[in-house]
């Protein structure tokens, strides 16, 4: 998994600093969730987990400093703090709950986190391996366009052997051989999995260096992200049929 390093300068949580508009009570600024004048509960609006958070579009990001949001969060907008409270603030509270619930799920994960960020930036993602998938269909080479082309040839005798370890398994006999090739396969692609997270990390640092930069190289970052997950999920998918067809 990738590790998260210590970024550069603390986190910066704004949340209950940043200025958002006028408190629904008391009429003075209010901030994300509470009024900095007089505490109140602010109405739960439509945003994305970073915003949610006040956290800016990195990557980079103190998973524990996340957590420790979280949990704060969680105690002060528990929906039973509200159960006496008059108006909207118990159905925000629990709306507001329910965002702070998706956003930590989705921020504390690097791969979630970073499939989200793309999303934000316009990128579907299984839109773009389904397009594949049907660009893969109309050529007629339906899954080889969907290998990493350095893992062609890996993959190719790697299905080879899988069809005669299932060959063999039909007929009740062990190859210990075979078994130990594919194995071996097995271990090679794990390691390639963990390569891949490395330079998902890279590719972090540059997204964030760039983040408020130029569009040319915030697009370069982006498509190099959409081909990293795209090969991450493959070897990851690979990697667990193995492990089925194996254990089975
Ligand atoms: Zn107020």
């Amino acid at each position: 998994m990738v590790t998260n390093s210590k970024p550069d300068t603390a986190l910066p949580i704004v949340g209950e600093n940043s200025l958002t508009g006028q408190c629904w009570s008391c009429g003075d600024m209010r901030a994300a969730h509470f009024c900095v004048s007089c505490g109140k509960l602010q109405p739960a609006v439509p945003t994305d987990y970073f915003t949610f958070f006040g956290l800016p579009r990195k990557l980079n990001l103190d998973v524990a400093e996340l957590e420790r949001e979280f949990h704060r969060l969680s105690r002060k907008l528990h929906p039973d703090l509200y159960v006496i409270s008059s108006g909207p603030e118990r159905e925000w509270s629990l709306e507001k709950s329910s965002q702070l619930n998706d956003a930590y799920r989705t921020l504390r994960d690097p791969i979630s986190r970073t499939a989200y960020l793309l999303k934000l930036e316009g990128v579907q993602l299984e839109e773009q391996s389904k397009s594949a998938t049907d660009r893969a269909r109309e050529t007629g080479q339906e899954k080889k366009q969907l290998v990493p082309p350095d893992l062609l040839e890996e993959v190719f005798e790697l299905n080879m052997e899988l069809e005669e370890f299932r060959a063999n398994k039909k007929m009740q006999e062990d190859d210990p051989d075979l078994r130990r090739q594919i194995t071996a396969t097995k271990q090679d692609l794990e390691q390639k999995l963990a390569a891949t997270d490395s330079e998902l990390k890279k590719l972090w640092d540059r997204w964030d260096a760039a983040v408020d930069g130029k569009e040319q190289e915030r697009a370069s970052v982006r498509d190099g992200l959409v081909a990293l997950l795209n090969r991450r999920k493959y070897i990851a998918n690979l990697v667990r049929d193995v492990n089925q067809e194996l254990e089975a």
